[in-house]
């Protein structure tokens, strides 16, 4: 397992000598002492990668494509040691891990491997006498500050693009879980990625993440996390006016109409909060149901939400793992109790689970809890397997709530009635929607979010625009057109 710094293609130790320990949230265990950087260290690798920068760029598209595709197969060659690492260092279930987490991540490399030479410029119509063509120039080195909830998944969605389009990386995974996102620099070693083009910088957000956020020489950050960091982040970037991509929190809105098909809704609303321990920032956090079928639809919801198998990840018979960290937990449970301040009722799990095997661990069961569209805990990100219910009489209503918090990432409803699904859908505020499914996620379908949710895309073409700058070109191919010169 690699534990130091990634800079300039070599493991490193942190010029300071410091560590962090990365423990194993199943039992708080330390799995690995992990290199901390500093801002010396970041200096560094913005060095290294300032000078990778002109021969990467340059480099034939389709010869940056091919190492994505090399890194893709590597991966999936790595897929069993690298599902177990994330399992350990997150809490994920490996079920979930080796099934969903370490196959999206080679397929978004191989997407965006497939991608490099397929991303085109554009010819302008303008006057007769001129060519103005835009060729799509990468932004230069580009800083990516991840969270810890899919760490080794954010590593393909931030650095795929972003080697794609040309640029060199920086990357600072979470202090939290630092571990697959080494792991997949290892690989990127072996199969010929230059030295410079990625450097991955474990540290602490608020010194590392905060100087990649300032650093002079980082043309861009991409952020995905917190939205109360996502503000510091853009404060940061001010001093060279940084393009800033973010991906902030969310507290998605799962509707689920009269007409709806319940079978689908309970299994499709258990996957959308419970998957990863609700600690998505695209979770179905908030059941909004018809009053019509709110009690049949509740009934079966907890049967299955107490059916879920609680334990250790590395079990492939486990559903649900700990949460990533015990602090975390306890953020989670404090709010049961900030629920029922306000009149919520917890109609479900709301505390650590009974088992004794499980007692070190940052377990929570599965919470439902019944709430109003305004109290906090249906206002601000739990970020944990905790929802809350409320119901609803009218479509207009529906809608209300579902757009009455201060985000807007992703959004899920279940009607069979076409004509009011695609009207809700263009009336959510929101950057992604779901009907009659939750959570689906592609390499080639923009994703992100409005409001406090950030602003920027991943995925797709769009996240292509988001690591390249237009540059117009302009020629004269009338050598006869005289000069024009206003008097
Ligand atoms: P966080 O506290 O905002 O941390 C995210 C990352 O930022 C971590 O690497 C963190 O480092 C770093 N950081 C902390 N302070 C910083 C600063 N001042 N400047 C620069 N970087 C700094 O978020 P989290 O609690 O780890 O993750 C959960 C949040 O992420 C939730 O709000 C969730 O919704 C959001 N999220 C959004 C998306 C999306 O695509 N929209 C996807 C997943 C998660 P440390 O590890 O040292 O704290
Ligand atoms: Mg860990």
């Amino acid at each position: 397992m690699q534990t130091q710094l990634f800079i300039n293609g070599r493991f490193v130790p942190a010029e300071s000598g410091e560590t962090l320990a990365s423990l194993n949230p199943h039992d708080n265990s330390v799995i690995a002492q992990v290199s901390m950087a500093g801002p010396a260290d970041i200096d560094r690798a913005v060095a290294a990668a300032k000078a990778a920068f002109p021969k990467w760029s340059n480099m034939a598209a389709m010869d940056r494509g091919r190492l994505l595709l090399k890194l893709a197969d590597a991966i999936e060659a790595n897929a069993d040691e690298l599902a177990r690492l994330e399992s350990l260092d997150t809490g994920h279930p490996i079920r979930d891990t080796r099934n969903l987490d370490v196959p999206r991540t080679a397929v978004t490399f191989r997407y965006f491997g497939g991608m490099a030479d397929k991303f085109e410029g554009s010819v302008v119509p303008v006057e007769a006498g001129f060519l103005n063509y835009v060729t799509r120039e990468p932004v230069g080195v580009v800083g990516q500050v991840v969270p810890w909830n899919f760490p080794l998944m954010f590593t393909s969605w931030k650095m795929a693009p972003a080697l794609a389009a040309g640029n060199c990386v920086i990357m600072k995974p979470a202090e939290l879980t630092p571990l697959s996102s080494l792991a997949i620099a290892e690989l990127m070693a072996e199969v010929g990625f230059p030295p410079g083009v990625v450097n991955i910088v474990p540290g602490l957000g608020q010194v590392a993440g905060q100087y990649i956020a300032e650093h002079p020489e980082i043309s861009k950050v991409a952020f995905t996390g917190s939205t109360a960091v996502g503000r510091k982040v853009v404060q940061a970037s001010a001093g060279n006016l940084k393009k800033v991509q973010l991906e902030l929190g969310g507290k998605g809105a799962n509707v689920v109409f009269a007409d709806a098909n319940l079978d689908a809704v309970v299994q499709g609303s258990a996957f959308g909060i419970f998957h990863n321990q609700g600690q998505a920032c695209i979770a179905a956090s908030r059941l909004i149901v018809h009053d019509s079928v709110a009690d049949e639809l509740l009934e079966r919801f907890i049967a299955l939400a107490r059916s879920i198998r609680i334990g250790d990840p590395l079990d492939p018979a486990t559903e649900m793992g700990p949460l990533t960290s015990r602090h975390h937990r306890d953020r989670v449970l404090s709010y049961v109790d900030v629920a029922r301040e306000q009149g919520g009722r917890i109609l479900s799990g709301g505390k650590a689970p009974d088992n004794t095997a499980l007692a070190n661990g940052c377990y929570v069961e599965p919470t439902i809890v019944a709430a109003k569209p305004g109290d906090r805990v249906s206002q601000e990100e739990v970020f944990g397997p905790f929802v809350t219910v409320s119901t609803f009489g009218s479509d207009e209503e529906a809608l209300a709530i579902a757009n009455g918090t201060e985000y807007g990432l992703g959004a899920g409803m279940w009607t069979r009635d076409l004509q009011r699904a695609h009207l809700f859908a263009r009336q959510l505020k929101s950057g992604m929607v779901w009907i009659n499914c939750y959570k689906r996620v592609s390499a080639a379908s923009p994703f992100g979010g409005v409001g406090s949710s950030g602003y920027g895309r991943e995925m797709g073409f769009e996240v292509m625009r988001e690591y390249t700058q237009p540059k117009s070109v302009w020629v004269n191919v009338d050598a006869d057109i005289p000069p024009y010169y206003p008097r």
